[in-house]
């Protein structure tokens, strides 16, 4: 049985170097940074080293770094903070395509009586910059506005948005979980204030981000208690997550120009072998401007669901929408955001690819997937209703499918 993973902006394999590194911070290395004895020092040395090897991928100083439990802590306290401490402006600026861990936030804040501007996205998930620059108010607190979106891949030009926000004098935080470790940051170029990421979406752990705070940009922390992470996030810091994540950071600033090369290689393969050998196939979002690993290919007249299915059962894991919000068949969010017609939300897949995947897999799913969708297409016009003047309903009969 073939063992397929296409579902790396849902989360990714932690490299092995990663584990490895992890290991004693389990075992024999288990002390308290906090304390005082050697025990304690040694595992504050190791997390220093850490910040130090996540700053160098960002290109920014080490004390600007807060250890949280993952992207969505991180983008929680960006809100919550800058909202916190600007008290007397009451509006906020963000994309309808962001994730929910900024979406459900911001929407949080607007039902407590915040004016909520969640800007459009054009059929190619882009947004437009005047649009952004008109709807900066004098009481605007912050914008909020991810770098790549984690369904279609499409990247938001944050080295624009970012001065042109800093320029009406707004706070700026964008989610960056699935930008960071697929692409070069610089964060001395780019006025960002707030950033997001995430140690599970480039070959690090679960339950482990980062959140930058820019010199000078004033924090209220999310969660309080003792004096770890320069009192700006409590509690005993997850000494085992730190450590793997800032080897992650390291391997992904390594390995980024070589791997995102082939990644983006073999991407570009499978897309364009599907779109050629599937008819009524297309590709979400903006071509151009797109994370290397990800493609979002809707096929039109079938269930995202019922090609997972069979994938799934031909060893190869893709996704339907995000992962955050598969398990609910709610059309995606973003997908409808770009005007994606219904019968193309419902039948959209998205691969993701990384390093760990091989030419030979690509070719593999090249291979299958086509009868896959010609399968489910067939399957699907059984299942439309016998009255020809009726519209076409074209669901799958999922109880019909099997091995
Ligand atoms: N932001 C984006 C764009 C994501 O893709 C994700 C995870 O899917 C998150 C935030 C949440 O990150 P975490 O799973 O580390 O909480």
């Amino acid at each position: 049985m073939k063992n397929i993973y296409l579902d790396n902006n849902a989360t990714t394999r932690v490299a092995e170097e990663v584990v490895e590194e992890m290991l004693p911070y389990f075992s024999n290395l288990y002390g308290n940074a906090s304390s005082m004895h050697s025990f304690g020092g040694n595992i504050r040395h190791k997390i220093d080293y850490a910040r130090q090897q996540a700053a160098q991928l960002l290109n920014c100083g080490p004390e600007e770094l807060i250890f949280t439990s993952g992207g969505t802590e991180s983008d929680n306290t960006a809100i919550r903070s800058v909202l916190e401490l600007n008290p007397n402006k009451r509006h906020i600026v963000t994309t309808r395509v962001e994730h929910p861990a900024v979406r459900t936030m911001a929407r949080h804040f607007q039902r407590r009586g915040y004016r909520l501007t969640e800007l459009p996205v054009d059929a190619y998930g882009r947004i437009d910059l005047d649009q952004l620059e008109a709807a900066i108010s004098n009481d605007t607190a912050l914008v909020t506005i991810m770098h790549a979106n984690n369904e279609t891949g499409v990247i938001f030009p944050v080295d624009k948005i970012a001065p042109l926000v800093k320029s009406k004098g707004v706070l700026f935080h964008t989610d960056a979980v699935q930008a960071v470790g697929k692409m070069p940051y610089n964060l001395a170029d780019i006025p960002v204030d707030l950033l997001s990421l995430s140690g599970h979406k480039l070959h690090g752990p679960k339950g482990i981000g980062i959140l930058y705070v820019r010199r000078g940009t004033p924090l209220s922390p999310l969660i309080m208690g003792g004096h770890q992470e320069f009192s700006r996030r409590a509690g005993t810091e997850n000494t085992p997550g730190i450590v793997g994540l800032g080897k992650a950071c390291e391997l992904a600033q390594k390995n980024m120009e070589e791997e995102n090369g082939r990644v983006r290689q073999m991407r570009d393969w499978l897309e364009t072998h599907l779109l050629r050998v599937c008819p009524d196939a297309r590709v979400n979002g903006d071509r151009e401007s797109r994370l290397p690993n990800t493609t979002n290919i809707s096929f039109e007249y079938v269930e995202g669901e019922a090609i997972l299915l069979l994938l799934d059962q031909l060893g190869i894991a893709a996704s339907s929408g995000s992962a955050c919000t598969s398990g609910s068949l709610e059309p995606s969010h973003v997908l409808r955001a770009m005007g994606v017609p219904f019968t193309a939300v419902h039948g959209s897949i998205r691969f993701s690819l990384s390093r760990y995947n091989t030419i030979d897999e690509i070719e593999y799913v090249i291979r299958e997937t086509p009868g896959v969708i010609k399968r489910l297409r067939q399957i699907s016009m059984f299942s439309s209703p016998p009255d020809a003047g009726a519209p076409r309903e074209r669901k799958p009969r999922l109880d019909r499918i099997s091995g």
